[in-house]
Formats: structure tokens, C-alpha cells, sequence
């Protein structure tokens, strides 16, 4: 049977009952986790040398899955990027069967985000009284990175990909950045490169959501898009997210997967905390050691068992977060042909 080290990143609320469930999915896998705990709630992290233990321990697993943790002083999402250099985030937003929505068709989308630079590095200065200025910064290597990441999920998920910036008007960063998809798409000439200007996508996507799977774009058009799909599918809290550092070859060196959602503490402890959006982060985990089929069963039998009703609390449904468990593991090991 095939292992992995994963390092547990364990949090605070709700984080506790996710872990559980997390390793309960797991533990239906045809392939072994090693696990290795580590104390990330807000009272393991008043001694700081946490983060030391965090880094050296995922350096050396490769992968992390983190559970939602308060922020009292540091969000330690932040410190993890910086520390693990994080520079590219995969956030996946579909329709969920059982969400209630304004937006009336089907959106799968894949959104790979330059998780560095564009704006959000600079604050920016004051010119004199009547003026502002911040430098937009594109950097090669975040964009090759997040390039390669995006053709090889669409290699491995048989989907298109879409760039997307403002190319026409801000030729020199932006056109950079489509430079570099298009050096990229040559290293991929099974799979065919579509563009659209940001503007264009947003309205294109809401009109023809079918149209579009992988986007990839930089910094802020990738958190600008990810609220709005997340709109679209009725939920900012079921998703989840990869965060992914790479070798000098563009292969990803480290990962870190979590929920969209917090911790949730008015609920910690009760047995209410809906699991789907970590598991869905045990979802793109599993993309990302190649165990593609588990990671299918997995979105499939909870995307099932939610259009059934069968669900947590928070959805309309009646069962507990152990007893949902139950059901998608069951439903997991049917499929996987391990029952
Ligand atoms: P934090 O400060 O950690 O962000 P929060 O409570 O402000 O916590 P969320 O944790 O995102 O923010 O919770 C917002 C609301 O959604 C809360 O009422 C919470 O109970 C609910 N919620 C969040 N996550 C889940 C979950 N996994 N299952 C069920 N309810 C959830």
C-alpha cells in the first residue's frame, strides 16, 4: 500500500471534530497517511517556535492539511505562506447540490492564482496632498509556477485552461504575465490555451459558465474572482483551497490544503461542523499525490449524498458531523471497490 506523510496543522473552534473526520476519509483511501500533529491552536502558538516545527516538519512531508485556526495576533495562514513561500493558490469553486442560489446555472471552476506580487506587495505611498501611487510588481517566477501548476491540474483532470488579465491596457505587467502562459502552453501542446480580458471573463462566465475550467490570473484578479464565484455558487464557507510552493523544475514542492471557513466557535464541540469543506481539501490533496480516482470518488459521493439531502445541520439536513462522515466513507469505499 502506497504511504504518505501528511503534517496535521490542528486548530481551534471546530478544527478538532474536522480532524477527525478528515482521517476517517483517509482511512477509507486504498493508500496509507502518516500523520504528524502538530499543535496550531492558539494555545500551542503562544510559544512561537511552532512555526519552526511546522516549516521543518512539512519540508520534510511535502504536505500539510491545516485545520481553521484563530487569528489573535498572527493569522497563521499569512505566516505559513510567507515561511513555506507559498506563491500559488488553487481554489476550486463549483455549484454545491443543496446550497440555495440566486445564480441559476452550473459553474465548476478551477481558479490558479498568482498568490504574490501584482499590488498587494506594495502599500503604496502619499504624493502631496491630491495623489497615491503603488507599484504593481509581476515576477517570472510566481507566473511560471502557477502556468505550470494549471496545465499540469488540466493534464491530470482533462479540463482547458483560460488566462485572464487586462493584457490590452496594462501591456507591460500584464502582458508579461500572458507572455509567460503562452512560453508555458508550448510545453503543453496537448492542451489548448484560451484568453479573455478579466472584464470580459466576468460577464462571460456568469452568461456562459460552461465555457471555462481552469482560469489562471495574477494576484488580484484571482482574489476578485474567487468572492464572485463564490457568490455565484451560494457559499464563501464550503470551499476549500491548495497553497503551493515548487522546485526549480515547476514541480510543487510543498502543499498546504484547507477549509474556506473559520473556525466556527459557536458550534465547537457540538457535533454540528459540516466536514465538506475539508474534505474537499483532502479532495485536491489527493489530486496532488496523483491518487486522482479517490480524489473523484470523494467530490462524487459527497456531491451525491448532498443532492439527497443527506447532509449536516447547517445545510438542511438532520445528521451529525460523525454520522456524515459515516455516509461519505461509506459511499467512498462503494465506489473505490474497498468496502
Ligand atoms: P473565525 O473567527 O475563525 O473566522 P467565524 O465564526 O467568525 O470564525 P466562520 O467560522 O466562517 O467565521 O463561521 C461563520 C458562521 O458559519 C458561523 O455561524 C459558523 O457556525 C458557521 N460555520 C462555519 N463553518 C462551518 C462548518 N464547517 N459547519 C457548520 N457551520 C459552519
Amino acid at each position: 500500500m502506497k504511504e504518505y506523510q501528511v503534517v496535521e496543522l490542528l486548530g481551534d473552534g471546530i478544527g478538532p471534530e474536522l480532524a477527525e473526520a478528515s482521517r476517517a476519509l483517509f482511512d477509507a483511501m486504498p493508500f496509507k497517511i502518516n500523520w504528524e500533529p502538530i499543535d496550531f491552536t492558539v494555545e500551542g502558538r503562544k510559544d512561537q517556535s511552532v512555526y519552526d516545527r511546522a516549516v521543518s516538519a512539512i519540508e520534510n512531508a511535502g504536505f500539510a492539511m491545516k485545520y481553521p485556526t484563530a487569528t489573535v495576533a498572527e493569522s497563521p495562514n499569512q505566516v505559513m505562506r510567507k515561511r513555506l513561500d507559498l506563491s500559488v493558490i488553487h481554489r476550486p469553486v463549483a455549484t454545491i447540490p443543496g446550497v440555495r442560489t440566486n445564480f441559476t446555472k452550473k459553474i465548476d471552476l478551477d481558479i490558479v492564482r498568482v498568490a504574490t506580487g501584482g499590488t498587494y506587495s506594495d502599500p503604496g505611498r502619499q504624493i502631496g496632498d491630491h495623489a497615491a501611487v503603488a507599484l504593481r510588481i509581476i515576477e517570472s517566477g510566481p507566473c511560471r509556477f502557477a502556468a505550470h501548476f494549471a496545465f499540469n491540474l488540466a493534464t491530470k483532470l482533462d479540463k482547458t485552461v483560460t488566462s485572464s488579465s487586462k493584457y490590452t491596457i496594462q501591456r507591460f505587467t500584464d502582458g508579461f504575465f500572458e507572455s509567460i502562459c503562452d512560453e508555458v502552453d508550448r510545453a503543453f501542446p496537448k492542451i489548448a490555451l484560451q484568453r479573455e480580458l478579466f472584464d470580459a471573463l466576468l460577464a462571460k462566465l456568469i452568461m456562459k459558465p460552461d465555457n471555462y475550467q481552469i482560469v489562471l490570473v495574477l494576484n488580484e484578479y484571482g482574489d476578485f474572482l474567487s468572492d464572485m464565484a463564490c457568490g455565484l455558487v451560494g457559499s464563501l464557507g464550503l470551499g476549500a483551497s491548495g497553497n503551493y510552493s515548487f522546485n526549480k523544475d515547476y514541480t510543487a514542492r510543498l502543499a498546504m490544503f484547507d477549509a474556506a471557513h473559520g473556525t466556527a466557535p459557536d458550534i465547537a464541540g457540538k457535533g454540528m461542523a459540516n466536514p465538506v469543506a475539508i474534505f474537499l481539501a483532502g479532495e485536491l490533496m489527493m489530486i496532488q499525490m496523483g491518487e486522482v480516482e479517490a480524489a473523484k470518488a470523494t467530490r462524487a459521493t459527497i456531491f451525491e449524498l448532498l443532492e439527497a439531502g443527506t447532509c449536516t445541520g447547517d445545510l438542511g439536513g438532520s445528521l451529525n458531523t460523525k454520522e456524515f462522515t459515516e455516509e461519505v466513507v461509506r459511499g467512498v469505499k462503494a465506489r473505490l471497490g474497498n468496502g
